[in-house]
């Protein structure tokens, strides 16, 4: 009979590398402090920035859902699944980011698929940062346009490849807000000036800027106060928003054409009800709560600077996202282990995620860490650190 062995030489070969990852199971806590392997561990490694996956709001919110509508849709959106709370999540979005419309799908991840997989044809093209999040990567291949990839913000490249580019139908430029295994913004204004000039189309995915840059955390596009001119924006429901879900941001000429050719929105079932309420929940507490995303840039950048002054190199950081560079993949393993043993999980992120000698750990500071458990894990990581010959 045959059988699945052919598998296992990969599996061996990543063990070899250092790169094997089994999963962690987390036992209990939603906050800072978590329980693991029976042992309260300080998370250093959830998307969580605001600390909203327990915020009393959206867990009443979900129950109400549940009570209300039952624990699943049932259908998919264009059939039976579209519930009133997911057309209201969708006007709330649009109001809460300022664009005509937008569109909420199952992930962020299904988001950058259904999008860049359904828009673009083989007589287009688009242009991606190299550093851009796999999801992009991956819609991109489920197109037939061509592809052009700059150098991580190489500005001179984009301009190089827009230029290359007159002839075909639609031009697209493509790129994180925030990227996510380092931490940097993308340079939007430039973007978009250049794509202003050559006539492209500009996607921005906000996957780590929702929540965490611009005021009540817009999103990058209202950071750099560049309304209007960016034509679509990703967002994702699972970071910053505490739930899971992600959505497209922009026109309703998009949102209608994204309803009828997005594979990922047309034959997956739609959210549930207690995550489309508890979404819902969240987008009204983000609009009021300016002060949550004012904690979490002064935890993110007390952080940074604690590092920085310990001599660590957190590379192109410059957000929440905290990056420390380690190196080889075996090597950042170990010190994420050292770390866990001290009671900090931060997770160690290798090849192919990064490249073979840039791996690191990366921190993700939220506004619910306080001074106490920020200097907890700065602590740990000085001692780890010079252990490991990192400071
Ligand atoms: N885009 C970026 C830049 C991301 O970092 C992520 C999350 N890993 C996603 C998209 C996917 O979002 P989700 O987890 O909601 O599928």
């Amino acid at each position: 009979m045959a059988n699945l062995d052919f598998l296992s030489k990969e599996l061996e070969q990543l063990k070899a590398d250092g790169r094997y990852r089994p999963l962690t199971e987390w036992e209990g806590g939603s906050g800072s402090w978590m329980t693991l392997g029976g042992r309260r561990v300080l998370q250093m490694s959830s998307n969580n920035y605001l600390g909203l996956t327990a915020h009393p709001e959206l867990k009443r919110a979900a129950i109400e859902a549940i009570e209300k509508y039952g624990v699943g849709s049932g259908s998919v959106r264009t059939i039976a699944g579209t519930l009133d709370i997911h057309g209201k999540l969708e006007r709330e979005l649009a109001a809460f980011k300022g664009t005509e419309a937008t569109l909420v799908f199952q992930s962020g991840f299904t988001t950058n698929q259904g999008i860049l997989g359904s828009i673009l044809g083989p007589d287009d093209v688009v242009i991606s940062d190299e550093l851009n999040h796999a999801s992009i990567i991956d819609g991109i291949r489920l197109t037939k346009a061509s592809r052009k990839v700059f150098a991580h913000k190489d500005l001179d490249q984009l301009e190089q490849a827009l230029k290359e580019s007159a002839s075909y139908r639609a031009r697209v430029v493509v790129t994180d807000g925030v990227f996510s295994m380092d931490g940097d913004i993308a340079p939007l204004p430039a973007i978009v000036e250049l794509a202003e000039r050559y006539d492209a189309v500009v996607y921005v995915d906000d996957a780590h800027a929702s929540g965490v840059l611009g005021r009540n955390g817009k999103g990058s596009t209202d950071h750099f106060g560049l309304h209007g001119r960016v034509h679509i924006q990703v967002g994702t429901l699972s970071k910053a928003i505490g739930v899971s879900g992600g959505y497209m941001a922009g026109s309703a000429l998009l949102k209608d054409y994204l309803i009828h050719k997005a594979r990922s929105f047309l034959f997956s079932t739609s959210q549930t009800p207690a995550v489309a309420a508890s979404c819902l929940a969240a987008v009204k507490v983000l609009g009021r709560s300016p002060e949550l995303i004012e904690r979490l840039w002064s935890n993110a950048n007390y952080c940074r600077e604690k590092l920085l002054a310990l001599g660590f190199d957190t590379g192109m950081s410059e957000t929440p996202i905290i990056p420390i560079i380690v190196g080889s993949p075996a090597d950042t393993m170990r010190f994420s282990d050292a770390l866990l043993a001290e009671g900090v999980y931060a997770q160690g992120i290798v090849y192919p995620t990064v490249a073979m000698d840039k791996g690191r750990v990366r921190l993700i500071v939220t506004a619910s860490h306080t001074r106490e458990d920020l200097d907890f894990a700065l602590d740990a990581l000085a001692r780890t650190g010079r252990i490991a010959g990192l400071i």
